[in-house]
C-alpha cells in the first residue's frame, strides 16, 4: 500500500514500560511510514491498583525515540500537568482518551492548558456512544485556537461480552465524518477489536470507510506487555498486516454498477417506508379500537409471543440478532406511542364532552 492511500498511521506500544521496551518497539517499527510514535505514559485504569504508566521517565524515553529513530512522538494527555510536561518533552501531538472527552470539566481544563502552546491535538470518542459530546470536545478545543488535527474512533463502552471489546457504533464515526469533513478520521482497531485477530479486518474496513488513518498498539513483546496485551501486535505483524491491506480507489470504482446498487438500495428504501406506514396506520386502528373496548395498549403476552415469532424468522432470514432485536423493538414502542397517543385524544374528547 502507498503511503497516500492512508495518510496517517500512528503505532507504539499501549504503555511505555521501560527504556529497552519502548526504543526495542521504535526499532522494530523502522520501515513503516510513522507518522506519529505512541506510548501513553499515564495511563487510566478502570481500577485501582494497576500499572498506572511510568510518568516522566516516558516522556525521556520517547525523546530518544525520536532522536534515534526520527519519529514524531505523541502521548495521551488527560491533565493540565501532562500538557505541561508534554510540552516540556516537545510532543508532537497528543490525543484526549475516550475517558476525558466524555467528561466536559476535563476537556475544559485540557483546552485551557493547550492553548497558545501550538501542539496538535487528536480527540478520541467518548466512552459512551453520544456523538455531540465528541463534536463538542473538539468545538471546545477549537475554542481555545487549538489546532485538532484528527478525531479517532475507538469504539463505544458495552456491558455485555460481544465480539469486540468496544462496539464500533460505525454510523456515529460516518456522522462524525459528515459533520467535519475536513478532520482527519482515524480508527483505532485495537481499542474497538480488543484482540489481536481482529486488527487486520478492521483495519481494512477503515480503508472500506474511507477512514484517513490508522492507530494500532504495537509491543516488540505483546504476550507480555504491562497493559491491553490481548490487542497488541509485533511491529513484525504490524508490517505484514501494513502490506496485505488493500487500498479502495474510488476512481477505479465502476461508477455505473455503484449507481445501479443504488438505485436499488433507493427503491428498497421507498418501499420500507411505505410499508411502514402502512404498519403504523394499522396500530392506529387498533389504538381506537383498543380505546373502544377499554383494553390495555400493552398486551404483555402478545408483545413478547410476537418478540419471540419475529426475532426468529429475522434470524431465520440472515438479519444479525442484534439489529433485528433493536428494530422489532422500535416497530413495537412506535406502535406503542401511537396507540397511547390515540387514547390520549379520545380523553380529551370525552373531557370536552
Ligand atoms: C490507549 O490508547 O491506550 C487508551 C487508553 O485508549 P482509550 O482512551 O481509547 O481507552
Ligand atoms: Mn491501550
Amino acid at each position: 500500500m502507498r503511503q497516500d492511500q492512508l495518510p496517517l498511521l500512528i503505532s507504539g506500544p499501549c504503555s511505555a514500560e521501560t527504556q529497552a521496551q519502548l526504543l526495542a518497539t521504535a526499532e522494530a517499527l523502522v520501515g513503516l511510514p510513522l507518522s506519529y510514535f505512541r506510548a501513553g505514559i499515564w495511563k487510566p485504569r478502570t481500577q485501582p491498583g494497576a500499572f498506572e504508566g511510568v510518568g516522566e521517565n516516558g516522556l525521556r524515553w520517547l525523546q530518544e525515540v525520536k532522536k534515534t529513530y526520527g519519529f514524531k512522538i505523541c502521548t495521551e494527555v488527560a491533565t493540565a500537568e501532562h500538557v505541561a510536561l508534554a510540552e516540556q518533552y516537545e510532543l508532537d501531538m497528543v490525543w484526549i482518551g475516550a475517558r476525558s472527552t466524555v467528561n466536559p470539566f476535563t476537556v475544559q481544563e485540557l483546552a485551557e492548558a493547550l492553548q497558545g502552546k501550538n501542539i496538535p491535538v487528536m480527540v478520541k470518542n467518548p466512552v459512551n456512544p453520544d456523538l455531540k459530546l465528541w463534536l463538542g470536545a473538539i468545538e471546545r478545543l477549537e475554542r481555545h485556537q487549538i489546532e485538532v488535527i484528527g478525531a479517532i474512533h475507538r469504539g463505544f463502552s458495552v456491558y455485555e461480552k460481544t465480539n469486540y471489546r468496544n462496539n464500533p457504533h460505525w454510523q456515529i464515526a460516518i456522522d462524525l465524518k459528515q459533520e467535519r469533513p475536513e478532520l482527519n478520521l482515524i480508527m483505532d482497531p485495537s481499542h474497538i477489536g480488543g484482540r489481536s485477530n481482529l486488527i487486520q479486518p478492521l483495519a481494512q474496513q477503515a480503508l472500506d470507510l474511507n477512514y484517513d488513518g490508522l492507530m494500532i498498539e504495537s509491543h516488540i513483546d505483546p504476550d507480555k506487555a504491562w497493559t491491553d496485551a490481548k490487542q497488541q501486535i509485533s511491529p513484525q505483524k504490524l508490517k505484514e498486516i501494513y502490506t496485505e491491506l488493500e487500498p479502495r480507489n474510488p476512481a477505479a470504482v465502476q461508477a455505473n454498477a455503484l449507481a445501479a446498487y443504488r438505485e436499488q438500495l433507493s427503491i428498497i428504501d421507498d418501499s420500507l417506508i411505505n410499508l411502514l406506514q402502512q404498519r403504523m396506520a394499522i396500530s392506529k386502528e387498533i389504538g381506537v379500537h383498543k380505546r373502544q373496548h377499554n383494553q390495555h395498549i400493552l398486551q404483555a403476552q402478545r408483545w413478547e409471543e410476537t418478540l419471540k415469532a419475529n426475532l426468529q424468522k429475522a434470524l431465520d432470514s440472515g438479519l444479525s440478532e442484534e439489529f433485528a432485536k433493536q428494530m422489532i423493538k422500535m416497530l413495537h414502542e412506535e406502535s406503542l406511542r401511537i396507540q397511547m397517543a390515540v387514547n390520549s385524544q379520545n380523553n380529551n374528547d370525552h373531557s370536552g364532552k
